[in-house]
């Protein structure tokens, strides 16, 4: 069992599949069943979340309608990894590159969509794992955009390397640190813990003659086993999120904010229901319930 948690750690750390492009979910050991929680009429346990969140390796690859969310913003990523565009008259900012293999299929979308991808000027990430941030060498290949990381994931970004390439990094950003293009400004705020460097992003959005917050979440899922200074990495973003503004809440994989279910009601018409400030800090709820209750089991193990 020590041995399996220690494996399980690594896995939730590296997010997965960051061991290595051809290394599928199924061939990890997957984080465990336990402990378990319910929130919001639903239990998870850690294996649920990172199911949920993965889903299978044809989704993690396949693109999923690419759609506007609110205002300049826009979805561009598969089923089950985000990637989004956000539109300015001076060029784009494309947040999340995803997988390498992915890269080809964002492109489509952002076309699909009727922008250029070559428009893409700024390239932000969500925090330093393989099917976020694999992809970030060659979008620079074949945008040149400038790439933004936060400091604290320089490291681990470095680590991903596909095919031998060296990790774009442009510009190393702060906690607090903003990036502007056309207009448009977004706030990184580090939200620790899943990694060193884990980046909320926040901005605002207009529609219908309002203005909307609009909260990039970085995941806040521990890992299987959480050392003292993850511990409190974590407990200080749970209260770094709880303070974001939020009307429109955004996540690293679509599964966090509900996008398929929230998808089905902009086909169906009717108000925007990506504008939702009743739901926006669910995710991070049910993040720091399950990240006390692995805390508890821990200290009941005597780890
Ligand atoms: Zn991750």
């Amino acid at each position: 069992m020590r041995k399996l948690s220690g494996l399980a750690l690594l896995t939730g750390m590296l997010g997965a599949t960051a061991l290595g492009a051809g290394v599928s979910l199924a061939q990890n050991p997957p984080p465990p069943d336990h402990p378990s929680v319910s929130m919001f009429g639903q239990t998870y346990t850690p294996r649920s979340v990172l199911s949920r969140n993965m889903g299978t390796e044809e989704d993690q690859t396949t693109a999923f309608t690419p759609h506007k969310i609110i205002g300049n913003i826009y979805y561009v990523g598969t089923r089950t990894l985000s990637s989004f565009l956000i539109v300015t008259p001076q060029g784009n900012i494309l947040m999340d590159s995803t997988y390498e293999r992915n890269v080809n299929t964002i492109e489509k979308s952002v076309e699909q969509l009727g922008f250029k991808f070559s428009d893409v000027k700024i390239l932000l990430g969500n925090h330093a794992h393989g099917d976020h941030q694999e992809g970030d060498a060659m979008v620079k290949q074949k945008t040149g955009a400038t790439v933004y990381v936060m400091a604290e994931d320089v490291p681990a970004l470095r680590d991903i390397k596909p095919g031998g390439k060296e990790h774009p990094i442009d510009k190393v950003i702060h906690d607090g640190d903003t990036v502007s293009l056309g207009g448009v400004t977004l706030t990184a705020h580090l939200t620790a813990g899943h990694t060193r460097g884990c980046t909320t992003w926040t901005t605002t959005a207009q529609e219908g003659g309002r203005t909307y917050n609009v909260m990039f979440g970085c995941s806040l899922r521990a890992p299987g086993a959480v050392s003292p200074a993850i511990a409190q990495e974590f407990v200080r973003s749970f209260q770094v999120v709880k303070a974001l503004p939020c009307d429109v809440q955004l996540g690293d994989h679509p599964a966090q904010y509900n996008m398929q279910a929230k998808f089905a009601k902009v086909k169906a018409g009717g108000p925007n229901p990506f504008i939702d400030p009743a739901t926006c800090k669910n995710e991070a709820a049910i993040s720091e319930a399950m990240f006390k209750a692995i805390l508890d089991e821990q200290q009941k193990a005597g780890k």
